[in-house]
């Protein structure tokens, strides 16, 4: 198996329902480094309760994006944690242009990303790989209905927990998202590539194919 560098500091780009998410959290298995995935401090928040919880929560359920201010100061905090130092995976953020320029603010020298990877799939794709995806309530791990199901219809494999459609995956939110993603996150691929960070993978493939792949990119 490749070794990923330690010193990785990377943002995976693409539209909700790309792979992102999976890819991150095994690679993050595999290798040390910190997976941040915005979407899952959220909902945490969210569960939780909390002040942020209930200002993120509205923003959610209408396939929005929550405000830049309230996920760059969220980030920032959760990159200056220890088992953040040497290297890390942001998964969800950025979204818009003025988190990737609020992003570079902070990353000063050799702090600076590593590597931007866009994961590129076409839209119907997208569309049915949301609508079926299900997620464990206790442990996270990331299911499908069709494309990855679990042995016993809403129950996790690997803990046995209930599992959950997130409320942005209803079919009422997809339409959202993706057209939020088209308007603010798809100008990012252009802004990383003039700073030469981006790198494309071609993510309509199997995830072994496109694991091991993000792992030689990774490099
Ligand atoms: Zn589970």
């Amino acid at each position: 198996m490749a070794v990923v560098s330690l010193q990785a500091r990377c943002v995976f780009l693409g539209a909700p329902g790309a792979g992102k998410g999976t890819q991150a959290k095994r690679v993050a298995e595999a290798v040390r480094l910190a997976h941040i995935s915005t979407g899952d401090m959220l909902r945490e928040e969210v569960a939780a309760g909390s002040e942020l919880g209930r200002q993120a929560k509205s923003f959610m359920d209408g396939g929005k994006l929550v405000p830049d201010d309230v996920i760059i100061r969220m980030v920032q905090d959760r990159i200056r944690k220890p088992d953040a130092r040497a290297a890390w995976i942001l998964d969800g953020f950025p979204r818009t242009l003025p988190q990737a320029e609020a992003l570079d603010r902070s990353l000063s020298g050799a702090a600076a990303l590593t590597h931007v990877i866009y994961f590129a799939v076409p839209e119907a794709v997208l569309v049915g790989r949301l609508s079926g995806r299900r997620t464990c309530s206790k442990c996270g791990a990331i299911w499908h209905v069709e494309n990855q199901p679990t042995k016993k219809p809403g129950v996790c494999d690997r803990c046995g927990g209930e599992l959950l459609q997130r409320s942005d995956d209803r079919p009422e939110a997809i339409g959202k998202r993706l057209e939020v993603y088209r308007s603010q996150t798809s100008p990012l691929l252009a802004y990383y590539r003039d700073r030469k960070v981006l790198r494309e993978i071609d993510a309509n493939r199997s995830p072994d194919v496109v694991y091991k792949e993000l792992l030689k990119l990774m490099q």
